[in-house]
């Protein structure tokens, strides 16, 4: 943390501002708003996955009604769908930029239709390690269909698709600033959205939906979804280095393409079109099934005790070591290989609909989420990932290959 971040939280407790609004929340959104472009409206929430969950609620979504939503993501894309008693329905990704398939989409919209008699009530895209979608495609099959868009841009902050960021094409955008995104409040997130009065409405839903009496009066049912104004206070901090942070992963994702470059069997994922333009929060690659790593007959051997990476929080341990769609051997014992040598990769987005939990939801799926999952892995890339590091790491992956 540097100073900015100090003195915006400091600011915070000597105006007795300790508390979720108040000037750092307010200053907050002005530099969200700015940095994106100036159009839309933001509202600060306390986290991404409560983004997602207002914006399908202002969609309409309700018990009973299905939401599209990419079956190549992190669960908070589609988590919120359950909560409102909906369904998701995945679709899966493209090839190039392993996001949701519009063509897919569009059959997936028209199936439902002619299953369920009505139209799913909002699409959820989602820019996958920063890498945008193609949102052209998706508005345009959106709009024929009068359904509204709620962009996850959590982890695309900064991404843009034809020079525009990401978050505001849709009905809504949403931001998280976890502690492993783009920029961090520690816990917080954004919704973006057109207009004034739709800011006024997600506030209200943020701060227990309250109508205007002198007691507290409920004719919705609304939640504490607002951001501190402690943790707006880092995010001001972190506004003034956004620039520098999105430049610094683009530099890795170079540096990880120059060092790999005469590697045979690796590949690193990039923008597959003129028009995306990745913030590359995590640098990816692709292992071809047919490179050997040292290790890999003994990978999957012991169960999981804890959770893989630094991702926090409580885990249920493993009580098998296999599930029936997981990385390929070889991807597993690099894992472990790195994590020997104290570097953190992980492997992709589990796709949604080989999640247990989504055993019975519908899916369109293209085979590309899972062929990708089994043959891909997330490198460090954060502001803190010096040259050194990235060639270490390299190194790290070409010592490993068994040739
Ligand atoms: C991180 C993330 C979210 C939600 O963010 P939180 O702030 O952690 O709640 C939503 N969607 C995707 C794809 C994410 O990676």
């Amino acid at each position: 943390m540097s100073g900015k971040e100090q003195q915006y939280i400091q600011e915070a407790f000597d105006t007795n501002w300790v508390v979720p609004l108040g000037p750092n929340v307010n200053g907050f959104e002005e530099d969200l708003k700015t940095f994106c472009g100036g159009e839309n409206e933001v509202v600060a929430l306390c986290s991404g996955t409560a983004a997602v969950h207002l914006g399908l609620l202002a969609c309409g979504v309700g018990p009973g009604d299905e939401v599209i939503v990419q079956t190549f993501t992190f669960c908070a894309s589609s988590h919120p769908i359950t909560y409102l008693g909906a369904k998701p329905v995945f679709v899966d990704s493209e090839k190039d930029s392993w996001n949701i398939d519009p063509d897919l989409m569009e059959e997936a919209i028209k199936d439902r239709i002619t299953k369920t008699g009505k139209k799913p009530k909002a699409i959820v895209p989602v820019a996958l390690y920063g890498m945008p979608y193609k949102i052209d495609r998706i508005m345009e099959i959106a709009d024929r269909y009068g359904i509204p868009v709620v962009e996850d841009a959590a982890e695309g902050f900064g991404s843009r698709y034809c020079g525009k960021v990401l978050g505001t094409f849709g009905k809504f955008g949403v931001l998280s600033f976890n502690g492993n995104k783009m920029i961090t409040t520690s816990g917080g997130g954004a919704l973006l959205c057109k207009e004034p009065e739709m800011k006024q409405t997600i506030m209200w839903y943020a701060t227990q939906a309250r109508e205007a009496y002198p007691y507290y009066q409920h004719e919705a049912i609304g939640y504490n979804y607002r951001l501190s104004n402690i943790c707006a206070g880092i995010g001001r901090g972190q506004m003034t280095v956004v620039d520098d942070h999105i430049a610094h992963h683009k530099h890795v994702y170079k540096l990880y393409c120059q060092l790999f470059k005469d590697v045979d069997g690796i590949e690193v994922h990039g923008n597959p079109t003129p028009e995306s333009d990745s913030n590359f929060w995590l640098n990816t690659i692709t292992i071809d099934p047919s490179l050997h790593i040292k290790g890999e007959e003994n990978a999957y051997h012991d169960t999981v005790k804890g959770a893989v990476g630094g991702a926090a929080g409580v885990v249920h341990a493993s009580s098998t070591p296999h599930t029936d769609c997981e990385p390929n051997n070889n991807v597993e014992a690099l894992r472990v290989i790195l994590d020997a040598a104290g570097i953190e990769a992980r492997p992709l987005w589990k796709p949604m609909h080989k999640q247990p939990v989504y055993k019975d939801a519908a899916a369109y799926v293209n085979g590309v989420s899972e062929s990708l999952f089994k043959v891909g892995m997330c490198l460090p890339s954060g502001p803190y990932v010096s040259d050194d590091d990235v060639k270490y790491i390299v190194e790290t992956i070409k010592d490993s290959i068994i040739r």
